[in-house]
């Protein structure tokens, strides 16, 4: 344990910004965070880690220490996995080469659910260029801004409820490593994997036990428990295996900006359990604001 945490909580360690599907700068969501009262936060942008630089200049800025983190995507069979790294060096090669291989493929396949799209809607690519920053790694929440621009679905969650749900024959997949390659990248660059929101009720369900056991025998630092997405009752089974296997448990917001209803500082991480995440990583240094 670290003897003397220079952080001090609320910690909220699941924000992201329009580097990814956020709809806020990297500075704004440190400021909106700090804001709503969280004192150290973590910016986890969908497979990238551009935002870095602009959030720590605000968060020292603010006063709030900072958290370097990403979302990276991962795919057990039909299933998305969502694995939290950080602390990681940003500048391991591998774990590059993979977030650069999700970006290039997500581009496609969103050109190709647009094009699937225009079959039926007043809808171009274009219009979803206009709702992305240039680097922004691009997903379905970009398209859902542009069916609200053209005046075709009200708010993100109307989309993904409709035309954005694989349902409806429009949805087309993107590549990701499965869930061992993704814990196995983030470990090997010297962070800390967490797998997000492991147990949703609607999205994808969970993963199988076994896999969860062979992500821990890989280096799985622990669990993202307190979401709001997250069933009671798996939040429970998650706790068992947490306390069975001493693992980190983690609560945070998801904050999206006007994307998604999730406020900064909604759920929060222990004081302890950062101190775990900062103990363990060894990729990159937090940046601890001074108490
Ligand atoms: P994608 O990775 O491109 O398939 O899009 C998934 C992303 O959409 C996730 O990162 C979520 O943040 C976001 N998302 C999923 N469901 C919703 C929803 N109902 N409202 C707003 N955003 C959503
Ligand atoms: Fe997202
Ligand atoms: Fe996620
Ligand atoms: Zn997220």
């Amino acid at each position: 344990m670290t003897d003397c945490p220079r952080f001090t909580g609320p910690n909220d360690l699941h924000l992201h910004s329009n580097h990814s599907d956020g709809t806020q700068s990297p500075a704004e969501v440190v400021r909106q965070a700090h804001a709503h009262g969280v004192r150290t936060l973590a910016l986890t942008d969908h497979d990238r880690t551009t935002g870095w630089g602009e959030a720590s200049r605000e968060a020292a800025q603010q006063g709030v220490s900072f958290i370097p983190g990403i979302e990276l995507s991962a795919k057990h069979e039909w299933r998305s996995v969502h694995v939290l790294g950080y602390l990681f060096d940003p500048e391991n090669a591998a774990l590059q080469d993979e977030t650069r291989r999700i970006r290039e493929d997500r581009m496609g396949r969103a050109e190709r659910i647009v094009r699937n799209i225009a079959r039926d809607y007043d809808l171009t690519w274009e219009d979803v260029l206009t709702q992305t920053t240039k680097d922004a790694t691009v997903g379905r929440p970009h398209i859902a801004d542009a069916l609200v621009a053209r005046g075709i679905v009200r708010d993100r969650g109307e989309a993904f409820d409709g035309i954005l749900h694989p349902r409806e024959g429009y949805y087309e997949p993107h590549y990701a490593p499965d869930p061992l390659t993704a814990v196995r990248l983030i470990t090997r660059a010297g962070g800390v994997a967490v797998i997000a929101h492991p147990v949703t009720a609607g999205r994808d369900r969970m993963m199988p036990l076994a896999l969860i056991e062979q992500l821990i025998d890989e280096g799985l630092g622990g669990f993202e428990i307190d979401h709001r997405e997250n069933t009671d009752e798996g939040k429970r089974m998650l706790h068992g295996i947490a306390v069975e296997h001493d693992l980190i448990v983690t609560g945070s917001s998801d904050y999206h900006g006007a994307g998604k209803p999730n406020l900064p500082g909604e759920n929060t991480t222990a004081d302890a359990m950062l101190a775990r995440i900062i103990d363990r990583a060894t990729g990159t240094p937090p940046q601890l604001a001074d108490a």
